[in-house]
Parts: structure tokens; C-alpha cells; sequence
């Protein structure tokens, strides 16, 4: 039924904006089709009996009461719940799906194999002892206010009773542990242990519970907290003489990125057109940097070294920035600008009936400044989505400036428009115009992130400059300056990433690599450092989606000739939602 009317709001939305074609060829919907909806539906339910926290992360909260023990019978029941699923799938052929599930397929039939992979060979669970933390999602259950407080209260209690059981399991699960993940565990386990007495105390004294009730909380609550600080004992005192190093290694590097990223491209081949990239970024900068010098430095003569000579003029441009106060008004001025230049410049269609809602950031998201998007998860169908905006209030001066000279003038500007419109925002109201459980969960981030970062080069190519308004047909030299410094990040999180993981790059090479030639300040270029020690191939996802993009974009533009629209592959691009970016390509190729 549900499922009838969406067709029908869908069909509406074509008939009357009459810009997406792709998907008014998706109305009949075929038998097929049809079977393969029933099976999604039966198949994420069945995913979230095997993960309960995952169900509740995305506003599922069937199993709210349920702590799985991290245990072989869990771990076998995961894999048979995956060889079962991937069985099931084999029945349907994705060529004679819908392009919108034929997508769909894809991103499950990736996402099985891939937890296949990571529990028999890439086997996280033995080495990374951060994997093992409970503290975020019984945080969610408090804060997040989608059922009555007191019912998430007695959902709370129930999970906790798995608690001692599920930090047992981690230590027998154990084994050669890196020194890196081990750090990371102890820090955030104990972390979390105010979820447990701050927080929970919070709650309780906003609660219309029993004392009884409230006290067998306590009482449970007080054991979780025991079992916490033991795990995080257990971890400090282990005898680790053959840890694990924290570097992946080039074979499984290779499979992890195949499976996350589902790109076109190689690892090899990213981190390839990464090395090229910064070259041609270095070559750009330094012609911008000698063409600003006398504007910016009169006589002063520029340094012969070129690298020095960019950071001293982008050191430069970032005085150029909003005071503390104005921060947040000046993020809310740009959003009717940036949509006004992409209507006069006929971009992309901007649906006027979806505003962007500006909101100050609220209390529970504070003290991490900057913009972000929150979007109501694929079950909380009434939510809205927030551009979150932070305040800089009560932040000390030294702290502010430093801030405010990152997001300067000119960074400021781009982050809008890979946040909101037309990056992350612009994006999401697409993909909510063909819904799919599928995509909303197991959405590919290369797309996702890939395509904000698309949008910030493609603005700066049609001109957009918040200074000149819709006339202008040029971005400044000083915005083009910035924008690359900006740009640079994304490429050399890719270096890095690559290099640390496959390539032994040393601590000192990787701060040299971000500080010299990204132009990061130091304390950036060492949160990255602690970043890639922990972490694999997420690092990759901006820039390998990014250049998916483009240069799928270049190869259309030269096939179609005077016939390509921007417009036009803007908005079909788009309409296939967050699928990886070779299936989008091979989709749009083949209706050529
Ligand atoms: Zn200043
Ligand atoms: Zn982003």
C-alpha cells in the first residue's frame, strides 16, 4: 500500500516539474521488480535481527532492548545470515532489474561479500580492540528523543544486562592486538563511562519511573561501568610482545578498497592520479601566488622556494574573515546567493519547495564548529533536515582566530557549497525522490562525498565568487588560490592513506606531506597522523569519488559534444541516488 502511494507522489513530482525522464521510465513496474521489492523488504528485516544497533542507529527501534555478545555463535550467525542472503539474491538477474534496483542489487550483493571478507580475512574483531564499545549507542538512547523517555529508559536497562557478557567475549576475541587501536580503546571506552552516571542521571531525574525501577537501573547501570573500567585494565596490562602493526598491507588494502569504495578505479590507480593531481595543483598555485604577489606584498621580494612563496600568500589571504559574532549570519546570507547563481547560470534544478533550514547548532552537537547536515534517517519520515551552523561564543580569542582563518572569506564559501546547495544538501533531495531503504542505508560514500566535492570545483568553474554576485563569469585568482589549498586536503588525505597503509610511509614523511605540501598547520597534519593509524581507505572516499565524477563528466562531454548539457547530467546523474559512480556511469552510457 505504502509502496502504491509513493509511486503515485513520485509520478506527480514528474508530471508537473517534467526534469527527470530517468525516472518516469521506472513507473511500470515490472514483475520482477516486484519480486525483488518483496525480497529487500524480508531482507532488511532480517539484517536487523542480526544488527540491532545498527537498526536503532537508523531509527529502527524494534531491538532497542538487545546487546548482541560479540561471540563465535554471533560471528556464525552473521556469516549464515550473509551465504543465506547471497543465495537468495543469485535468483534474481540484475540486467532484467529496474535501473533504480538494479542499483539496489549491487550495493547488497557488496555489502554481504564484504562482511564475509572482513570477519574471515580481514578479521578486525581479533586486532582492533576500539571495535568494542557499547558507550555511543546507549548515549543515542538518551539523548535522541524519538520514543517517550521512559519507555527508552526500560529499553536501556534490558541491553544493559549483556554488558560484563559482551567485554568478556572482546577479551577472549583478543589476539596480537596493534599498539594504535589498543590507545584508541582504552581512550574511548573509559570515555564513555559518563553515558553511564552523568547522563543516565540526567535521564533519571527526568523520568516518571519508580524509585524501584530507578534504583535496578542504578544497580545494573554501576555493573556496566565495572565491566567498562576492567576491559580498559585488561587492555593496559595486556602482554602484547608481537602486536600487530596498525598498517594494513597492500593485499588486504586492496580488497578493502574495492569493497568500499566500488569504484571504477584501482587503488593504484587513485593514489596515481592523486600524485598527478597535486602536481598540477602545486603548478596552478604558483602562478596564482606569483600573479597576486605584487597585490598582496608590494616590493617585498617573493621566496625562491615555490612551496614557501604559496603558504606565505595563502597565510595572507586567511585574514580575510568573518569576526565571531557574525559567523553563523554570514553562513545564512550565502544560501540564497549560491541559489541565485545557480538558477542564472541554469546548473541544476533547485526544488524551491525543499528550503534548506538553517538552524544553530544544537546543544548536544556544541563545541565541534563549523556546518554540517543532518538528515532525518530512512524511518523518521515526518524529520527535517538542519544545515547545523556553530556558534564561536565562548570561545577564547586565540582559539577563534585560528578557526576563523581556516574558514576564511574564501573557505567559508566553498564549505556552503559542499554542505549545502548544491553538495551534500542538493544531493540528498534527489536521492529522497526515488526512496530506497537500500541506498539510505548502504548508500556508497565515494558518490556521496564525491559529488560534494564535485560541486565545489564545478561552481568555481561557472564563476561562482560571493563578492561579484551572479554577473560575473570569473572566479577571482584569490578564490581559485584557496579553493586548490582546500582542494589539496582531500588529495593528499588519499597520499597518505595509501602510502601509510601499503608504502610503510614513516610519521615524519606523512607530516612533511601535509604540512609542506597541503599547507596544513601542525596540529591538523597530527590529528590526521592519529586518523590514519586507526583507521583504512575511509580517507580515500572525497577524492576517489570526486574524480570518478569528473572524469566521468569529461568523457560525456566529449562523446555528446554540443549536445551535452551541464544541467542535464547534473540532474540525471543525481536521480539514481547514492549508487557507487561506475554503475551510475554505466547506466547513463548505455542510454547514449
Ligand atoms: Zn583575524
Ligand atoms: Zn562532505
Amino acid at each position: 500500500m505504502s509502496d502504491m502511494k509513493k509511486n503515485v507522489l513520485l509520478f506527480t513530482c514528474v508530471s508537473i516539474f517534467c526534469f527527470m525522464s530517468v525516472v518516469q521510465a521506472k513507473i511500470t513496474v515490472s514483475e520482477t521488480d516486484k519480486k525483488f521489492d518483496e525480497w529487500k523488504q524480508h531482507f532488511v528485516e532480517e539484517l536487523w535481527k542480526v544488527y540491532p544497533a545498527w537498526a536503532s542507529s537508523v531509527g529502527y527501534h524494534k531491538y532497542d532492548d538487545v546487546l548482541i555478545v560479540p561471540d563465535d555463535a554471533a560471528r556464525t550467525k552473521e556469516l549464515d545470515f550473509c551465504k543465506k542472503s547471497i543465495k537468495e539474491l543469485a535468483q534474481f538477474n540484475p540486467e532484467s532489474l529496474s535501473d533504480a534496483n538494479k542499483t539496489d542489487y549491487h550495493l547488497v550483493r557488496n555489502q554481504l561479500g564484504g562482511t564475509l571478507w572482513s570477519i574471515n580475512l580481514l578479521k578486525a574483531w581479533e586486532w582492533d580492540p576500539s571495535t568494542y564499545n557499547i558507550s555511543g549507542s546507549f548515549a543515542e538512547m538518551l539523548s535522541n528523543n524519538y520514543e517517550p523517555l521512559d519507555n527508552r529508559l526500560n529499553n536501556f536497562y534490558k541491553r544493559m544486562a549483556n554488558i560484563p557478557a559482551y567485554y568478556e567475549a572482546a577479551k577472549r576475541n583478543i589476539s596480537s592486538p596493534t599498539k594504535e587501536h589498543t590507545a584508541l580503546a582504552i581512550e574511548q571506552n573509559l570515555g564513555g563511562v559518563s553515558v553511564f552516571t552523568t547522563d543516565l542521571e540526567d535521564a533519571l531525574g527526568k523520568s516518571g519511573l519508580s524509585d524501584a525501577m530507578r534504583q535496578n537501573i542504578k544497580e545494573r547501570a554501576a555493573t556496566a561501568i565495572t565491566a567498562i573500567k576492567d576491559y580498559a585494565d585488561w587492555l593496559k596490562k595486556l602482554k602484547n610482545d608481537n602486536p600487530r602493526s596498525f598498517r594494513l598491507g597492500k593485499e588486504l588494502y586492496d580488497q578493502k578498497f574495492n569493497l568500499e569504495m566500488q569504484s571504477g578505479y584501482t587503488a593504484d590507480q587513485i593514489y596515481e592520479k592523486a600524485l598527478q593531481h597535486k602536481k598540477d595543483l602545486h603548478d596552478d598555485m604558483i602562478r596564482l601566488t606569483r600573479q597576486l604577489w605584487p597585490k598582496y606584498f608590494s616590493s617585498e621580494p617573493m621566496p625562491d622556494n615555490e612551496l614557501q612563496a604559496i603558504r606565505k600568500m595563502i597565510d595572507k589571504l586567511s585574514l580575510k574573515h568573518v569576526t565571531p559574532d557574525s559567523f553563523q549570519s554570514a553562513i545564512d546570507k550565502q544560501i540564497p546567493e549560491l541559489i541565485a547563481f545557480i538558477n542564472a547560470k541554469n546548473l541544476i534544478y533547485i526544488d524551491p519547495s525543499k528550503p534548506l533550514v538553517v538552524r544553530k547548532e544544537p546543544a548536544y552537537m556544541a563545541g565541534v564548529a563549523g556546518a554540517s547536515i543532518t538528515s532525518p534517517g530512512p524511518y523518521d519520515k515526518n524529520g527535517n533536515t538542519y544545515y547545523n551552523v556553530g556558534s564561536l561564543s565562548g570561545w577564547d580569542k586565540d582559539k577563534a582566530e585560528s578557526y576563523l582563518r581556516e574558514y576564511n572569506h574564501y573557505i567559508l564559501q566553498i564549505l556552503n557549497i559542499h554542505e549545502a546547495i548544491p553538495g551534500h544538501y542538493t544531493q540528498l533531495v534527489y536521492a529522497n525522490q526515488s526512496p530506497s531503504i537500500i541506498k539510505a542505508i548502504l548508500g556508497n560514500n565515494a558518490m556521496i562525498e564525491g559529488w560534494a566535492v564535485y560541486t565545489e570545483r564545478m561552481m568555481l568553474e561557472n564563476g561562482y565568487d560571493g563578492d561579484k554576485g551572479t554577473a560575473l563569469n570569473e572566479a577571482s585568482p584569490e578564490m581559485w588560490l584557496m579553493y586548490y589549498k582546500w582542494n589539496l586536503r582531500s588529495t593528499c588525505n588519499t597520499i597518505l592513506d595509501y602510502s601509510v597503509h601499503t608504502k610503510n610511509m614513516s610519521r615524519d614523511e606523512a607530516l612533511s606531506l601535509l604540512q609542506d605540501e597541503a599547507f596544513q598547520q601542525k596540529g591538523e597534519a597530527e590529528g590526521k597522523w592519529k586518523r590514519v593509524s586507526v583507521t583504512q581507505v575511509q580517507l580515500c572516499c572525497y577524492f576517489t569519488g570526486y574524480t570518478e565524477i569528473y572524469d566521468f563528466r569529461q568523457e560525456l562531454k566529449n562523446k555528446k559534444g554540443d549536445k551535452f548539457s551541464l544541467k542535464q547530467f547534473h540532474e540525471q546523474f543525481l536521480s539514481y541516488g547514492s549508487a557507487p559512480v561506475k554503475y551510475i556511469r554505466e547506466l547513463m552510457m548505455k542510454e547514449l
